[in-house]
């Protein structure tokens, strides 16, 4: 037989389909892969969205032949419609889509095919209880004798244990590695029959609600916000959920921001369930992303956790979906497919009939917005589980503070006290400063240049240790300088202070305690972070110093001060939703204190004590969502999101004016159709405010309307102006919508 294949070319930003013809016994389902000729390019990597028989061989023969890569769909039916859905929303080729939403490996054309990997179990001969040194391995041997099968490497990575502590239960001849091959195994219903290791804690009263409203939810489409208080037992909620999900057969996935996905939190599934869970997260080799979206289509496991791309994993009998920390701003994607992982979770859920769970301790104003609105059901935890209560916060007016080395650092004498007296307790601190780096940038002192990156608009910050200067936008390093490249001054100051230089003087200032600092410099990898994190929990150090990859996830049950460094940055910023993340990341470290049995207390600097903000955050009879009531108001009286909606239409090039003069050129077009889009106010072409980033010179046109519909008639008639502007070939043109940035 002959077939018409419509294909969309996964590497190309076309917004309509090509033809080809296949010679076939029978026709390939819309959803495979095709590899097809174009231009020059002899295999281009293609999705098959519609299959015709060809009306006559005389008209199909003018197509090329396509070659069908897959004998069923790489793209499962809701995954597909998904895909559908983002190319219309976020105004996005359809084929770029397919290309965002699939593992590496299939986008380069390999095989659907799972590779064996590597997986640990006892060796037949091993001893009941063999002694050991430390504790870790105790627990892994313990592990490995209670599985019924092997378990991967990776999961045995993934909860906590190094490569090295592997290898030493290999070396002893206590365990063996195998393989875990594509066993074909039926789904993971038909092979665990009780799905639960146990049912969990008992619930308290809000935590039963909770679970009840979204369990009666399940088999139809309905989205929960949950808002929870830091330590108000969240996660214990989103686990009993999921085991009814299971019961009814159901799988389910969760997502997390990447930082929360730790060991910890991840044991508590696997110590709750039998059935089967997997993780997907960056560090991940391809073949096991591959290996984990296998699996999951075809059932083999029940529970995915994964970052924002693991929306994209197709998940047999999907019955949930959770999002943890929902406000958080990883789950929007900063380009390509500049999609929110809320917006994609929610269709998701409504084409799987599945409820969908948003939860967080400081919900984004736009979920807030939904369930003033009715749109989401709103569930509340007001209380921590257990026994531990809320911080009591203080305020500290940084402009009282004497003018001490430790207050260069960031550290003023009330914090540098309690810092003393906490940690001589046997406690432990937090401290959190959202600037990396020793110093934010360098001056010389006698001509006044400042030392900026050359390829952006940007001043580097200076790392001692690493004795560099580095651009926090490109990553571009220099040597540190010994002296002015223009005038040849040798007095060069260093401005502002970030966590480094924080961390040195801590050091200095109490030459016994174990000092961790947790940021991107200090923290290379998974296994560094977990050894932190290992010698937080076991005491050695006491403490903590870090930015906001100390902000979340982490449960510190000694840490009984937190410090706030610096929140003065968020107190004056012009972007509309400064207050919302300030309030937010507040909140979020705030909440680190006393999450046990210790009574813990935050310490908040401030050179403008008087913000309103400020005290509206520390107030305990404040909770956080009537803060966020109080924002939201702001926002809807300023018809800002999430009373409006917004998107941006951004050019740059390596060429200034080009990209200037093709959104000028845009606009113009534009304007002749703006009486159609009434409701709609554009703004005038703006340079970003950072320019010039990565030697590409960036500009952009706001929009925004009340009337949805009207902003996406606007973005559609913007994006096909686009494609007919000519002349701008090194120009980059893309469209944001719902922005979380102000460019
Ligand atoms: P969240 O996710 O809201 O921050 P968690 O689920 O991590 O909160 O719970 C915080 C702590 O309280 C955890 O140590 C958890 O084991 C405990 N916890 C949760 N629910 C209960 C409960 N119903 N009874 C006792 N302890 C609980
Ligand atoms: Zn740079």
């Amino acid at each position: 037989m002959e077939y018409q294949l419509s294909v969309f070319l996964i590497s190309r930003p076309f917004t309509c389909a090509l033809d080809y013809r296949l010679s076939a016994a029978s026709p390939p389902q819309p959803g495979c892969r095709v590899s097809v000729p174009l231009g020059t390019v002899s295999a281009n990597l293609g999705i098959i969205v519609r299959v015709q028989e060809a009306p006559s061989a005389a008209q199909s023969l003018k197509l090329k032949e396509a070659i069908v890569l897959d004998e069923k769909p790489v793209f499962a039916k809701d995954i597909y419609e998904l895909c559908l859905f983002a190319a219309d929303y976020y105004h996005y080729p359809l084929g770029q889509c397919f290309f965002t939403a699939l593992p590496s490996l299939l986008r380069e054309g390999r095989p659907a095919q799972f590779k064996p990997e590597p997986a640990l179990r006892l060796c037949p001969g091993a001893p009941a209880a063999p002694s050991f040194k430390s504790e870790d391995l105790a627990r892994l041997f313990e592990l490995l004798r209670q599985s019924p099968a092997p378990l991967l490497k990776q999961e045995l990575k993934d909860r906590g244990f190094s490569a090295t502590q592997l290898r030493t239960l290999v070396k002893r001849q206590l365990a063996e590695e195998v393989e875990i091959q594509d066993t074909n195994e039926p789904c993971w219903q038909e092979r665990c029959k009780a799905p639960l290791k146990n049912s969990g804690l008992e619930l308290n009263a809000e935590q039963s609600q909770a679970v009840s409203e979204v369990c009666a939810a399940l088999g139809s489409f309905k989205t929960f916000l949950l808002d929870g208080v830091t330590g108000s037992g969240k996660t214990e909620v989103y686990l009993q959920i999921i085991a009814a999900v299971l019961q009814r057969g159901q799988s389910a996935l969760v997502l997390v921001p990447e930082i929360a996905l730790t060991p910890q939190t991840v044991e508590r599934f696997y110590q709750r369930f039998n059935a089967p869970v997997l993780l997907l997260h960056s560090a991940l080799s391809d073949q096991s992303r591959l290996n984990v979206f296998l699996t999951m289509q075809s059932g083999r496991a029940a529970i995915l956790i994964g970052t924002r791309s693991a929306l994209f994993t197709p998940l047999h009998a999907l019955g949930l979906i959770v999002i943890d920390e929902e406000h958080d701003s990883s789950f929007k994607q900063g380009d390509g497919l500049r999609y929110h992982a809320r917006t994609l979770a929610l269709k998701r859920a409504e084409l799987n009939a599945c409820p969908l769970v948003l939860g967080s301790a400081t919900p984004s104003l736009e979920s807030v917005w939904q369930a003033q609105n009715g749109h989401y059901q709103l569930l509340r935890l007001t209380q921590r589980a257990g026994n531990a209560v809320m911080p009591e916060c203080t305020l500290v007016d940084l402009r009282k503070e004497p003018l001490s080395l430790g207050l260069h650092t960031g550290i003023g004498h009330t914090l540098e006290d309690a810092i003393g007296e906490e940690t001589a307790r046997g406690n432990q601190v937090l401290l959190f400063l959202n600037r990396r780096g020793y110093a934010h940038q360098l001056v010389c002192h006698n001509c006044g240049t400042i030392f900026t990156c050359p390829h952006c608009d940007s001043a580097l910050t200076v790392h001692r240790q690493e004795g560099k200067l580095r651009c926090h936008i490109c990553d571009t390093s220099l040597k540190l300088p010994e002296r002015c490249p223009h005038c040849g001054g040798e007095n060069l100051l260093e401005n502002g202070f970030g966590t480094e230089q924080a961390e040195a003087f801590l050091r200095l200032r109490y030459p016994d305690l174990g000092i961790e600092r947790i940021d991107r410099d200090s923290v290379k990898n998974k296994d560094n972070l977990e050894q932190k994190l290992q010698r937080i929990r076991n005491g050695e150090s006491s403490i903590l110093i870090g930015t906001q990859m100390l902000a979340k996830g982490h449960d510190f049950p000694n840490v009984t001060l937190v410090g706030i460094l610096d929140i003065d940055g968020g107190l004056f910023s012009d972007d509309f939703r400064a207050p919302e993340y300030t309030a937010q990341l507040l909140t979020q470290v705030a909440g680190r204190a006393g999450r046990a049995a210790k009574r813990g207390r935050v310490i908040i600097q401030s050179h403008h004590p008087d913000n309103l903000l400020i005290h509206q955050v520390i107030d305990p009879s404040l909770p956080y969502l009537s803060l966020a009531y109080d924002l939201l108001q702001a926002r809807l009286h300023l018809h800002l999101p999430p009373a409006s909606c917004q998107a941006f239409l951004l050019s740059n090039s390596l060429n200034r004016e080009k990209a200037h003069l093709y959104l000028l050129q845009l606009l113009q077009t534009l304007t002749a159709r703006l009486p159609q889009f009434r409701e709609l106010s554009i703004g005038p072409v703006m340079s970003d405010k950072i320019e010039k980033r990565h030697n590409r010179y960036h500009f952009h046109i706001q929009v925004l309307s009340p009337d949805q519909g009207q902003l996406h008639a606007f973005l559609q008639a913007a994006l096909q102006a686009a494609s007919l502007q000519k002349g701008f070939a090194e120009v980059r043109f893309a469209i944001d919508v719902d922005p979380l940035t102000l460019y």
